[in-house]
């Protein structure tokens, strides 16, 4: 097992010189090597990395917006698939919609099968004539090539408003032709709705989204006391599902019910067509009580997506973003499937130690139930 991995990261990187060579063009395999450093440098990593590809991985939460076919070595060397996700927001974290989304396409078209696309709609236009037809035309054009989810993020309930100065919902029923329309289309919506609580809360430095805030205070609800309460935003996410029993939801962030699975698993008891990811909610799960959230999953073992949120951009040197996403999913892997510690924040985080068919569900069979199509179907 062991040889044979590292006969394949041989074979890989042989293939991807030659490859290159063919096309005339010598390319530097410089990040190759720097990642297959990282794989060999400690045995246990090494070994997390190995028993992670082995679960032929789905990572149902990225944003990557540039294309290197070392960094395809890469994601084809762990036998990954990701979901590549569009977001549409006025702050231009990725950049202008159209920037992002050709980017994006970019990534995935290189990506050799290895990724598909969650696209979004710009909900600015909510008012505009004819905005949900028009998006709808969109959408199913996007779908015919290949996209297979669609997102909403947290400006919906957080920052877009009506000419009154209410804040527009993610149930708003502007929308529901288009939640209609996905469903029709048998694809699915990822929700990206609220913040984590700390969002409302005084600063604290132990809080895992701290930094965050701190550069990002927009989004700091605790500093606009004026926007909608937490509560308010999520009742409106849960009437979304109840309106929508045939729309399949994916909560993105834990469904920003991060502080505690039991409010998750009231949800997943009230709408079966809803699931979540864990995209940059690890760190939660690693602080709440250790036995409480292993039941957790195993209980609700169909109903988790494994998402990291990480990303690849146009300014970032694909050396950097290797060492990144291979040292998430390094700990994450560490974190879910062995009994070893893990130093969070200087405390101690004991492994759930996951049985290995639960494993499989949250890496793998959960993603392709939940958004059908992000594998492409074998042979
Ligand atoms: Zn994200």
């Amino acid at each position: 097992m062991h040889l044979d991995f590292k006969k394949n990261v041989f074979v890989v990187l042989v293939a991807a010189t030659v490859t290159a060579s063919a096309f005339g063009v010598l390319r530097s395999t410089i990040p190759s090597i720097v990642a297959a450093a990282l794989l060999d440098q400690a045995p246990n990593a090494r070994n997390g990395l190995q028993a992670f590809a082995a679960m032929d991985p789905v990572d149902t939460h990225v944003h990557a917006f540039k294309s290197d076919p070392d960094f395809t070595t890469l994601i084809a060397r762990l036998h990954l698939h990701l979901l590549d996700i569009c977001v549409a927001d006025r702050h231009l974290i990725y950049g202008d919609l159209t920037t992002e989304l050709a980017r994006a396409n970019g990534f995935v078209h290189g990506s050799q099968g290895h990724a598909k696309l969650c696209i979004t709609f710009d909900p600015f236009d909510f008012q505009q004539k004819d905005f949900a037809p028009k998006t709808i035309a969109k959408l199913r054009q996007q779908f015919a090539d290949g996209v297979v989810a669609v997102k909403i993020w947290k400006n919906i309930g957080m920052e877009l408003t009506k000419p009154d100065g209410s804040y527009v919902m993610p149930d708003d029923p502007v929308f529901g032709p288009i939640y209609n329309a996905i469903a029709a289309e048998n694809k699915t919506l990822v929700a990206h709705v609220a913040e984590p609580s700390s969002s409302w809360q005084a600063p604290n430095p132990d809080s895992p989204d701290y930094d965050y805030y701190k550069e990002n205070p927009q989004w700091y609800m605790y500093l606009h006391p004026d926007h909608p309460r937490k509560e308010v935003i999520l009742a409106a996410r849960d009437h979304l599902l109840a309106e929508n029993p045939n729309l399949r939801v994916v909560g993105a962030h834990l469904g920003s019910m991060e502080t505690d699975v039991d409010e998750i698993a009231k949800r997943f008891d009230r709408y079966p067509n809803f699931a979540v990811d864990t995209a940059a909610r690890m760190e939660y799960l690693m602080i709440e009580p250790r036995e409480k959230v292993r039941n957790f999953l195993i209980k609700y073992q169909d109903r988790v997506l494994y998402g990291t949120d990480l990303e690849f951009l146009s300014d970032e040197t694909t050396a950097e973003a290797l060492k990144d996403w291979q040292e998430t999913y390094a700990r994450d892997w560490k974190f879910l499937a062995t009994d070893q510690t893990l130093d969070y924040k200087g405390r101690k985080i004991e492994g759930l130690n996951l049985p290995a068919p639960v494993l499989r569900r949250i890496f793998h069979d959960n993603a392709i139930r939940w958004i059908p199509g992000i594998v492409p179907s074998a042979k």
